[in-house]
């Protein structure tokens, strides 16, 4: 039996704790590796990586989850430890990722014991998208520690390492990767519930998306038998690993390349969308907020704008 055949085994005995949150919405904690754990919602994942020293570590998060969910995230990760929330990294700015940024930094939220100052990791853009004048995200949400290329410290101890992502989903992308537990959350570039949302209007691209999942695939590691292997968090959707995020980015590079080879043919958008290069695809990867004819339209506009 080949080692990648293993790997749906393994995951049996991670089915942890779930509970219901209210609205059909459903929490799960499952353990990853080291000291990382996931709490997968219908909304979206949040990495939790926890710490062994009451003294000095604290609990940090990738994601906080829609507005509205603090209080269901805050009892699962009262399941983990009790410690206090340090620090949450931002995987983009969208309000499903960051939508509990500021309830879970609020002073005198009574969430957590001796509730220390939160420090928020992003990507500059990030910052730069909630402050601006059309956003209405309420500044004790917005970040605090902001990056260009990546950031790189130490916690529970751990290498933690935050590295940029330009232009693929958004223009804010970031990627987190907690080298000692050999974990990786990628927030939107990489999600197993459908296509990526390729975000034009605000800088994303297919070039980009693309670019940001052969990173990943440089980082990742397979695994070998039972043991080792890199396990990948994706934004939304089941825990992966590399060979998943192979057959994404194996997925996207087919499609790009048709539309690509449909513009060079002379094909206006209309005639891209009616030759429908997702279609072999779209059973596995559509969906009724971001269907394949979308993505064909990102795939379309940003290879316009940019090289073929
Ligand atoms: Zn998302």
């Amino acid at each position: 039996m080949s080692g990648r055949r293993l790997f749906p085994l393994l995951l049996i005995p991670f089915a942890a704790f779930s509970q219901p949150a209210g609205k059909g919405l459903t929490l799960e904690t499952v353990p990853v590796h080291g000291n990382v754990y996931l709490i997968a919602t219908t909304l979206g994942n949040i990495a939790v990586q926890t710490g062994k020293d009451p003294g000095h570590d604290g609990i940090l998060l990738v994601d906080t989850g829609p507005p509205g969910m603090t209080p269901a995230i805050v009892t699962e990760i009262r399941k983990l430890s009790d410690a206090p929330v340090r620090f949450i990294v931002n995987t983009s700015a969208d309000r499903d990722h960051t939508g509990g940024n500021d309830s879970l930094v609020k002073p005198g939220a009574k969430l957590f014991y001796q509730q220390p100052e939160v420090g928020i990791f992003a990507q500059d853009n990030v910052l730069t998208r909630m402050s601006g004048p059309q956003s209405n995200v309420p500044s004790a949400a917005w970040p605090t520690l902001t990056f260009d290329r990546g950031k790189r410290f130490e916690f529970n101890g751990e290498t933690v390492e935050l590295l940029a992502e330009k232009n693929a989903h958004t223009d804010g992308d970031g990627i987190v990767f907690f080298r000692g537990s050999n974990v990786i959350a990628t927030g939107d570039i990489f999600r197993t519930t459908g296509y990526p949302v390729i975000d034009v209007p605000r800088g994303g691209t297919i070039q980009g998306e693309i670019k940001a999942l052969n990173h990943l695939l440089e980082l990742t590691v397979p695994h070998a038998m039972q043991e080792g292997g890199t396990m990948v968090i994706p934004g939304h959707g089941r825990l992966c690993d590399q060979a998943d995020v192979t057959d994404y980015r194996d997925m996207l590079t087919i499609i790009r390349d048709r539309v690509a080879d449909l513009i060079r043919k002379g094909k206006t958008l209309e005639e891209v969308k009616a030759a429908r290069p997702t279609r072999d695809y779209d059973r596995r990867f559509s969906t009724s907020e971001w269907t394949g004819e979308m993505l064909v339209e990102a795939v379309y506009k940003t290879l316009k704008a940019g090289n073929l």
